[in-house]
């Protein structure tokens, strides 16, 4: 088959462009070397929706900043992942960083972002009790969000699979050839034929814009920590705090997550290999010393996660989106921060492009905008948890205890995508509670290896020969075994 679009990539970028091009009559296809979307970049990440006066102006990143906050409540309202507009507050601890606030309040008033205003001590102490009550003056942008990133992958490509889109995971492009007017993706798994591609390939666009021959820029990884902790602290801080930013970094936020954890990070630190997503002492005492500036309460004691990113940061340090010398190849890259608050309208950027190049973007009437939302059990009130436990009794297996998730979500799960175990705990938090799967992870594997009819000797934590189980006979996969 040959198809209209081929997009390399299936982080944010390709997932937000993917559930975009099917509101048009289009033959699109999304290739992805993980056994998963969503499980490079864009799992590891602050989740933060920015309020769209951080990036410099007169940058790309300056300007889908604001425009990509402004299309995430719609978005959220028709897939039914996770996002709450709790607003931020970027912090001043000595005066010479209070023109600094200025700068930026101006410069988002400019843009256009709403509700920006300074806080003086006593505002502070009223809203935000629990910092640090040496902290001068904040800066209020009501317009911050958090998400869980992860889900929104998951639930764009859920659509935009609704709306015609073909995936194929575990598939890597490893080299490009053009013949007529089709461009020619080889895999491992075939050839893929398509008039334009999109190459979304996060830390590794450099090495897909150099198959294209069209080796314009290089991507250097710059790896963030982040630490997770407990639920002890819900409700600690209501809004993510910010220090006052350097013209190298946003600095190191504390952020109450979409699910009632807080999370601190992340760091900046450049590294030379684009695999290395390790977590680092330095990483950690770096992180504490500075959220303990902001938030006195927070110890590393509270910490019951870590996980790293890379960024994936071009030489001009700036997103690199466009038509290339190769026709119909067109680059999505060097999207670092804020790329998954900018990535709605990074989507919607590029489809005027294919437009531009050529390709006849006509309205596909049986579009389907929204998709059937995951039931999450422990969000729900009592009385409608009684309710489907009798509908569905799987729904009070209750198989992670933390989180309280039953085999019922675990079993949509698997049916809605979810091929690993980490794709099972991204879509249910099974395993991601105080005890981080050490109760749970036999159960879920169990349910992985009934529902996709497999040996549990080939399930694997996220793809990539991350086996959960090496040089053993297979496990008898019945629950309950
Ligand atoms: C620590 C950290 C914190 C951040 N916090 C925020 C934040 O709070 N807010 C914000 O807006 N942004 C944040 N960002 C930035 C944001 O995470 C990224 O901009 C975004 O995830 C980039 O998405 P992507 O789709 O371009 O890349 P990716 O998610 O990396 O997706 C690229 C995909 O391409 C696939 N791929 C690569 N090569 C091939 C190939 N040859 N064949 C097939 N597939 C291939 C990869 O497997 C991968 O899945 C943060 C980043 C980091 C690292």
């Amino acid at each position: 088959m040959q198809y209209d679009v081929a997009i390399i990539g299936g982080g944010i970028t390709g997932s937000a462009l993917a559930y975009e091009l099917m509101r048009y009559r289009l033959n699109v296809t999304l290739l992805e070397k993980a056994t998963e979307v969503g499980f490079g970049t864009s799992k590891s990440n602050s989740g933060v929706i920015h309020a769209g006066h951080h990036a410099p102006p007169n940058t790309l990143k300056g300007q889908l900043e604001w425009e990509g906050n402004q299309l995430w409540d719609k978005l959220a309202d028709e897939l039914g992942f996770g996002f709450k507009r709790i607003g931020e507050l970027t912090v001043a601890l000595d005066a010479s960083q209070i023109p600094v606030l200025e700068e930026l309040e101006r410069q988002g008033k400019e843009r256009g972002v709403s509700g920006l205003e300074i806080w003086d001590q006593p505002r502070i102490r009223r809203e935000e009790p629990n910092l640090n009550p040496n902290i001068l003056a904040a800066l209020y942008a009501p317009t911050t969000g958090v998400t869980n990133p992860y889900e929104v992958c998951f639930a764009l490509v859920e659509n935009a699979i609704r709306n015609g889109l073909v995936v194929q995971c575990d598939t890597t492009v490893s080299a490009i050839t053009k013949e007529g007017g089709c461009i020619t993706l080889h895999t491992g798994h075939g050839e893929v034929r398509s008039r334009f591609v999109i190459n979304a390939a996060g830390l590794f666009a450099d090495q897909i814009a150099e198959m294209a021959g069209v080796p314009a820029f290089r991507i250097s990884p710059r790896r963030g920590e982040e630490y997770l902790l407990d639920k002890r602290l819900a409700g600690l801080i209501e809004r993510v705090i910010f220090p006052c930013p350097t013209p190298a970094s946003k600095g190191i936020l504390v952020i109450p997550t979409c699910d009632g954890t807080i999370m601190v990070g992340p760091t900046a630190d450049p590294v030379d290999d684009k695999r290395d997503v390790s977590t680092t002492f330095a990483g950690a005492a770096e992180i504490f010393a500075a959220v303990n500036r902001l938030v006195p309460g927070i110890s590393e004691r509270d910490c019951i996660a870590e996980f790293a990113g890379l960024r994936a940061v071009a030489d001009t340090e700036d997103f690199i989106i466009g038509a290339s010398p190769l026709k119909g190849f067109i680059n999505v890259a060097g999207i670092q921060s804020p790329g998954l608050t900018a990535a709605p309208a990074i989507a919607r950027k590029v489809v005027r492009i294919l437009g531009d190049e050529g390709l006849d973007l006509i309205p596909n009437e049986t579009y389907i905008p929204n998709a059937p939302k995951p039931i999450h059990f422990s969000g729900l009130p009592t009385d409608e948890q009684i309710l489907l436990c009798q509908r569905d009794p799987r729904y009070s297996q209750i198989v992670c205890r933390c989180e309280c998730v039953g085999e019922g979500e675990i079993v949509d799960a698997i049916r809605r995508g979810a091929r690993t175990l980490d794709g099972v705990k991204l879509r249910t938090r099974a395993g991601m509670g105080r005890c981080q799967g050490g109760f749970c992870t036999w159960r879920v594997m169990q349910l992985l290896a009934r529902e996709l009819n497999l040996p549990m000797t080939t399930l694997t934590k996220h793809g990539d020969g991350s086996w959960l189980i090496c040089d053993r006979e297979d496990a008898p996969c019945s629950p309950g075994s």
